[in-house]
């Protein structure tokens, strides 16, 4: 592959959804294992039984590739036969998808009480979709076709970039980029994660070449630039990573 260029991002091109229609941002208080809490894209809107038109993982990658932006970050996680998210989305039907969601966070921390998911309420966390492993698990009748980009980002993202970040900066730069995909390629996305989208929107906004500080650090883990643009500011990387951590999306969005 030759030298990929980057396509300049202007901050017009990531809009904020103005629907509020059936979603309501998962809520939840921060703690120490957050790194912990699962991927999950929580439940936005339920399709009344019938079938989401699911974005594969063919065409997600097609939309990549054909991306200077994202292709120059996400290229190095293509396989040696140039798959992306081909071959790791599964689009499971109701009964199924439970099992393995139950299974999965049982095994995990749920966010809202600091502690191990029981049965009963991972039961009741209600979600479209989740990443587990370098695989995603998509209910048949839930989400909408950008479910998929969002998982398929939580797939390309750096493996250090959730623990050093925490969920919040996690799930809203997940979700800048999904929405920034997604714009670029006509997708409708909801408005999910919302805080925390408009929280890394403000930053990718408000540092010169945010988008590629933040594309540096979320899909290829080099957080040196990142920290030295928000550090312009002195100790103003530290006061906003806690700021996030804590939920206090305003007064970190007032940072920049
Ligand atoms: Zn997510």
């Amino acid at each position: 592959m030759g030298q990929k260029q980057r396509r300049p991002i202007t901050a017009t091109e990531v809009q904020t959804n103005s629907s509020a229609e059936g979603h309501s941002d998962h809520e939840h208080t921060p703690g120490d294992h957050l790194h912990e809490a699962p991927n999950s894209d929580f439940l936005s809107r339920m399709f009344g039984g019938g079938e989401v038109d699911h974005t594969t993982g063919e065409e997600v990658d097609a939309f990549v590739q054909a991306d200077d932006f994202f292709y120059h970050y996400i290229q190095s996680s293509f396989d040696s036969q140039g798959n992306g998210a081909k071959g790791r989305i599964s689009v499971l039907d109701g009964e199924a998808f439970e099992a393995e969601w139950i299974t999965y966070a049982m095994a995990r921390i749920n966010p809202n009480t600091r502690a191990r998911f029981t049965e009963a309420e991972a039961r009741a966390f209600g979600v479209n979709a989740f990443e587990d492993n370098g695989r995603v698990v998509l209910h048949k009748n839930r989400g909408t076709p950008g479910t998929a980009v969002h998982e398929s980002m939580h797939l390309f993202t750096h493996s250090s970039y959730a623990r050093a970040m925490g969920f919040n900066v996690n799930e809203g730069t997940t979700e800048l980029f999904t929405r920034l995909l997604c714009s670029r390629v006509g997708i409708r996305r909801e408005r999910n994660y919302q805080d925390q989208f408009s929280a890394m929107n403000a930053v990718a906004t408000g540092l010169d070449s945010g988008h590629n500080l933040l594309a540096s650090a979320f899909f290829d883990g080099n957080y040196r630039a990142l920290k030295d643009a928000m550090n312009t500011v002195p100790g103003r990387y530290d006061q906003w990573l806690a700021l996030m951590q804590a939920g206090n999306y305003s007064a970190a969005k007032a940072l920049f």
